[in-house]
């Protein structure tokens, strides 16, 4: 006669102790942590996601860990197709790529849980003949009723368990004869908790929590032979032997089960860390960043905005570890990952995204990249983004890597006026003629008559180094009675019209038609001659008619 397990799972499996054979405890350094990123594949990426996953990257690479990424696809209603082809890349453009998993394989494969179906059986099939699972046949209707009867009863534990768990305590024989004649059938834990009792664990994040025992018969198998998300978690971490489990808050209510399964099955239990989600304040109120409502809450949305991937992990780093904005202050242009980051440092609170943040980061990272690296940035950027853009730097080779280097490369205390790629071609405008915008906005005091007065006296020498030119100003402002200087008018402002401030504002605001610019000199050079002389004629012009 067969058993019951063998009559659930009549197909040849492999048995549980070659497995443990098969994907043996890693050898690794002491310490070293193996952490994971387990997407379904909806070809979404939510931030707050990037950002779990970013902590795992983080919290294996700073240990000498490993890093792996597992598709969990055992809900195939939630899969798009190419879901994780696009995946891998959003994660790798922001340079996070899995150790094993993904193209990388491993020897822990299959990492897509699809494909881990008789791994699963296998030890499904274990537990049943240790009766510690049991088949279960009720039908959506008896769930429905059960519950019914729960609500009226006032049961203070909803769900399958304990005396209305009605499968729990068919015999074998009554169980196998409605296998063979062909009922369907879900598998259920035999849960041996106490709800009297409570479990504790530390968690990674949030230090110590107690909880009650799970006490639910939990579905370890569907219908359909696929596991839970819970039966395929305890499985998976423990033969992928993943040290910490750090995943997102939503999970954290389902720990004591996750313990119990681990217990039942032989497992050591890995360690937890449950990250609360990203929230965004609106209206005075915190609530969770929605796929729903919020563009930014895809990841997508930063790279379309033009936000450089560096500057978005930079973001998230300042919302991981509250140390870290300090470390950024003495270490300027350290990378990221000499940090030392630790997970017990994270908030157990849920950080709040801030746009405005987000681009005050934004903007420090941006100006450290070389003028050339922006420029080829941007370039790429325009590529899938901007084509308007793409075509007029194609058009003018090497001209943004120039206009980017003013003010940037080399520079002490380089500009930070740049947040996102999608800024620079406003940014930039004017160095084309194409783009070029004629205004003459004046500095305060300064009439139309004064600054036609500036700009008929003014001759620019394009030889002439940036001392020599800025000396050429300085003469003109003070033999036209403005002050060589702002501390020479503050000091006696009745005996001058202004200072040279204002004669290099409506010098400035000919050849740029703006009132604020990198430095005007290196512009110049960029523009050229011509360009400049045509522009500070034409100013004049307007100014005259
Ligand atoms: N597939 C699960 C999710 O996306 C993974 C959770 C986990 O990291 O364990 O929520």
């Amino acid at each position: 006669m067969p058993t019951l397990a063998e009559v659930l799972f009549p197909q040849s499996l492999p048995n549980p102790a070659a497995l443990e054979a098969q994907y043996p405890p890693r050898s690794l350094p002491e310490g070293a942590r193996v952490t994971r990123f387990a997407p379904s594949p909806t070809g979404f990426l939510h931030l707050g996601s990037l950002y779990t996953a970013y902590v795992n990257f983080l919290t294996a690479h700073s240990t000498g860990g490993v890093f792996f990424l597992r598709i969990e696809d055992t809900d195939k209603k939630r899969e798009v197709a190419g879901g994780v082809a696009s995946l891998l890349e959003s994660l790798a453009a922001f340079g996070i790529v899995p150790d094993e998993g993904g193209v990388a394989g491993g020897a822990y494969a299959p990492y897509t849980q699809s494909a881990r179906r008789e791994i699963y059986q296998a030890f499904a099939k274990d537990l049943v003949e240790r009766g510690l699972a049991y088949p279960c046949f009720c039908t959506e209707d008896e769930l429905t009723a059960l519950r019914d009867a729960q609500e009226t009863a006032d049961v203070p534990q909803k769900g399958y368990w304990g005396q209305w768990a009605r499968c729990r305590d068919l015999s074998a024989q009554d169980a196998i004869a409605r296998v063979q004649a062909g009922d369907a059938w879900v598998l259920r834990l035999r849960a041996d908790g106490d709800a009297e009792k409570r479990i504790v664990f530390t968690d990674e994040v949030r230090g110590k929590i107690e909880m009650p025992e799970n006490i639910l018969d939990t579905v370890l198998l569907k219908r359909d032979g696929v596991p839970t998300y819970h039966f395929a978690h305890a499985v998976d971490d423990h033969l992928m032997r993943t040290t910490h489990v750090i995943r997102s808050e939503e999970w954290l209510a389902s720990v004591p089960l996750h313990l119990a399964l681990m217990r039942v099955c032989g497992f050591r239990a890995p360690k937890y860390a449950h990250i609360s989600a990203l929230m965004k304040s609106e209206d005075g109120a915190k609530r969770k960043l929605s796929k729903r409502k919020d563009p930014e809450a895809a990841v997508s949305w930063f790279s379309a905005q033009g936000y450089p991937a560096d500057a978005v992990l930079e973001y998230l780093m300042t919302l991981i570890s509250s140390a870290f904005e300090d470390w950024r202050r003495v270490h300027p242009t350290e990378p990221r990952s000499a940090f030392p980051f630790t997970l017990k440092k994270m908030s157990a609170s849920g950080a709040l995204f801030d746009a405005v943040k987000l681009a005050d980061v934004s903007k420090g990272v941006i100006a450290l990249v070389s003028g050339a690296d922006l420029a080829q940035q941007v370039r790429h950027w325009a590529g899938a983004h901007d084509t308007a853009l793409a075509a007029l730097l194609d058009k003018h080779p090497d001209r943004l890597a120039q206009i980017l280097a003013i003010d940037r490369d080399g520079a002490k205390k380089p500009r930070k006026d740049i947040a996102r790629y999608g800024e620079v071609l406003g940014y930039v405008s004017y160095f084309f003629d194409e783009l070029f915008v004629p205004a003459l906005p004046l500095p305060e005091g300064i009439s139309p008559a004064d600054a036609s007065e500036i700009l008929g006296a003014y001759d620019y020498d394009a030889d002439e180094d940036k001392d020599a030119w800025f000396a050429r100003i300085r003469a003109l402002a003070l033999s036209l009675g403005y002050a060589a200087s702002p501390k020479e008018y503050k000091d006696n402002p009745a005996q001058w019209r202004g200072h040279v401030g204002a004669v290099s504002s409506v010098i400035r605001a000919a050849i740029t038609g703006r009132s604020n610019t990198p430095d005007l000199w290196a512009i110049c050079r960029v523009l050229g001659a011509t360009t400049v002389l045509s522009r500070l004629q034409k100013a004049l012009v307007s100014l005259n008619t």
